[in-house]
């Protein structure tokens, strides 16, 4: 781990990258790896992480903000496309402890989704208790739809 990141979750899965499970390695290249976001009872739910640590937006180089919006784009359509979404909602505040790499939080907003769950209030639907999480067939089976929807765009 480097100097720096000791404690950050998404340098430990950097630093492992070429055992990580699929659910840590939805889609990859040079600057940027998705993953599905843990903890979550949303379907879905991705997260966008640079791959190395920077803690704020301003940190990031000119080569990693150009490949950040083609990811939210492409991330964003690959969730309409295998969850049947209305919309993707991104976001990044890397508050948490051990959290605080910049992670961009991509998710999508079902059709369904209650009125007291829209917005900033979705995050209602993070850090649940284990047994609300979405199971890890549904997750691993959503993860793979949307690596071979993203493998088709690229
Ligand atoms: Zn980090």
């Amino acid at each position: 781990m480097t100097v720096g990141a000791e404690g950050c979750f998404s340098c430990a899965n950097n630093d492992r990258f070429d055992e990580l499970p699929a659910s840590e390695l939805v889609a990859t290249d040079e600057h940027w790896r998705v993953a599905r976001a843990i903890n979550t009872a949303l379907p879905g739910w991705l997260v966008l992480v640079p791959r190395r640590h920077v803690t704020t937006l301003a940190e990031l180089t000119d080569a990693e903000a150009a490949g950040l919006g083609l990811w939210q784009i492409r991330l964003s359509r690959a969730l309409h496309a295998v969850t049947g979404c209305v919309k993707t909602y991104v976001v990044q505040f890397a508050e948490a402890a051990g959290f605080a790499h910049v992670h961009f939080h991509v998710v999508p907003r079902p059709p369904e989704l209650p009125e007291e769950l829209r917005g900033p209030r979705v995050f209602g639907l993070l850090g649940r208790p284990e047994a609300e999480h979405v199971p890890a067939g549904l997750a691993d089976e959503l993860a793979g739809r949307l690596r071979a929807h993203l493998l088709a765009q690229a």
